[in-house]
């Protein structure tokens, strides 16, 4: 199991779909300061224009569509990100729609905490929680399981 505590250095994944890819480089600028005390990475594409546009280092997953939204999937189990901020494309269908859902389940099941808009991110920078410590909760899966069954 990896560690459940966020540290006052959180790690932050950045996603945008195509189409949203703008509006996440803006609000990246627009908080540089601050992202740059955090652990940043993202989805290929997104983390190489972030990194080209403003400067912030951000460790790149591999593209989307190729298996990144997976990567970052598997980087949320093993406690490898705290927070995520992922600007996903309303009005367009996606390739890889069923990753989309498997990131965002999974984000949900390990209590990352999500943005998918820029109010929300906004809110979640400007929170007192942002650099501090916090445990995140975890649903105990484990002990449901052995409830319910055994
Ligand atoms: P990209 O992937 O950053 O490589 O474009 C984003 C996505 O489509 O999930």
């Amino acid at each position: 199991m990896g560690d459940y505590i966020m540290g006052k250095a959180k790690k932050i994944a950045l996603i945008a779909h195509d189409n949203r890819k703008s509006a996440l480089i803006e609000w990246a600028e627009e908080n540089k300061e601050m992202l740059s005390k955090h652990i940043l990475c993202g989805t290929g594409t997104t983390a190489s224009l972030i990194s080209e546009k403003t400067g912030l280092k951000v460790q790149g997953f591999k593209s989307g569509p190729m298996g990144g939204d997976q990567q970052i999937g598997a980087a949320i189990v093993n406690g490898e990100i705290d927070l995520m901020v992922f600007f996903w494309d309303p009005l367009t269908s996606q390739p890889h729609d069923p990753d989309v859902k498997a990131l965002l389940r999974i984000a949900v099941l390990y209590d990352v905490a999500i943005a998918m808009s820029k109010s929300t991110a906004d809110f979640l920078l400007s929170s007192n929680k942002f650099n501090e410590e916090y445990e995140r909760n975890m649903i105990d899966y484990y002990g449901r399981i052995r409830k319910d069954n055994f």
